[in-house]
């Protein structure tokens, strides 16, 4: 019995939700009497693979096939489930990203195994293993009670906290067979976003709607997120009216986050908007309309023109910084 975790890497680094992910199987591993055990695809070295044990990982298995190189799900999921069936693992934990949505559910399928998406806590094992997730849109949560004996579980990002302790990881080769259908399905390009902070990794996020009035405006957004090292992001008409790019479209059709901090700059709140930010910690809203639907979400509110809130605001978190150093 052991807790096994996928790991993801961007160029030889991993992603900060990862380390999230080791410590958080590795809770679980704890609580169990067990241990937990790391999956890297990719190219990644072998110190930062054995570097996960700084987060609790006591193994690493590390797979370096160039075909891996593009995610292909079912390959993945070969590759999670002949790790499961070496390391004989019980708990099998992926992100709960486009990519951990592929694959948790084809690699529970093959193990016959209870599935938790969207899981937000560790197991409350004293009434079983029942687990707390999000569900309509993040409106509300569910405590789910899962009975079998290999469980798969998505872990939503921002949902545990990463404390960097001593310790290293043994790496081990992993091996798959695969056969050449694991790859049937081959993605030809990938286009990255380059020079900004990720959205999906940003701890600070700064995100503008249709208030903004139109694209030669949006200097007040980045300017502000510049100022504050913060990640932007939009409402989705802003993205389908083409003033930003769609990846920075967050909500219930774009991108779902869990940021420290997410600044609302003219964006009224819908329930669309909500189900992709309404798990960040701390929500502030500048809206000119008191009676905007973000103001009930909000933990600050500024009711004002975004035009003039917002530089001032930028202009006090520069002197705020300045005074700092
Ligand atoms: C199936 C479905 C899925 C959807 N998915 C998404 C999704 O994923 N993400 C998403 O965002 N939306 C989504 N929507 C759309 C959603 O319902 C809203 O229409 C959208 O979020 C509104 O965007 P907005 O707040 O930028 O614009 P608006 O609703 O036009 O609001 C603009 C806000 O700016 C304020 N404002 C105007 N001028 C100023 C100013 N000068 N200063 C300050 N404030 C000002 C206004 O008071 C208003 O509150 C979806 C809708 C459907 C039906």
């Amino acid at each position: 019995m052991s807790v096994l975790v996928l790991v993801e890497n961007i160029e030889g680094s991993f992603k900060k939700k990862s380390f999230e992910l080791v410590q958080y199987a590795s809770a679980i591993a704890k609580s169990l009497g067990t241990t937990a055990t790391a999956v890297a695809l990719g190219n990644i070295s072998e110190e930062a693979c054995a570097a996960l044990g700084q987060y609790g990982a006591q193994k690493v298995l590390q797979i370096n096939d160039a075909r891996l190189a593009n995610f292909s799900a079912r390959a993945y999921t070969k590759v999670l489930v002949t790790a499961a069936q070496q390391e004989s693992a019980t708990i099998i934990i992926t992100s709960h990203d486009v990519l951990g949505k592929s694959v948790a559910p084809q690699v529970a399928s093959r193990l016959k195994a209870g599935l938790i998406a969207g899981a937000l806590s560790l197991p409350d094992l004293a009434n079983g293993f029942v687990i707390k997730r999000n569900v309509f849109a993040g409106k509300a949560f569910a405590f789910v009670n899962v009975t079998t004996d290999v469980k798969v579980i998505t872990l939503l990002a921002n949902s545990f906290p990463i404390v960097t302790g001593t310790g290293t990881a043994t790496v081990a080769p992993l091996t798959v067979s695969f056969e050449d259908k694991d790859f049937a399905i081959q993605v030809k390009e990938v286009n990255k976003v380059t020079g900004s902070v990720p959205l999906a990794e940003a701890e600070l996020v700064v995100s503008g709607g249709r208030g903004l009035k139109g694209p030669e405006n949006w200097g007040i957004i980045e300017d502000l997120a510049a100022t504050l090292g913060a990640a932007t992001a939009c409402s989705r008409p802003v993205a389908d009216a083409h003033w930003r790019p769609h990846h920075e479209h967050v909500g219930q059709t774009g991108g779902t986050i869990r940021p420290n901090l997410y600044i609302a700059i003219g964006i009224s709140g819908a329930i669309q908007h909500l189900a992709g930010v309404n798990g960040s910690k701390t929500i502030v809203v500048i809206n000119k309309d008191p009676e905007a639907p973000f103001f009930k979400a909000a933990d600050y509110g500024v009711i004002g023109d975004a035009m003039e809130i917002t530089p001032k605001l930028n202009e006090a978190f520069k002197k705020f910084k300045a005074a700092q150093n």
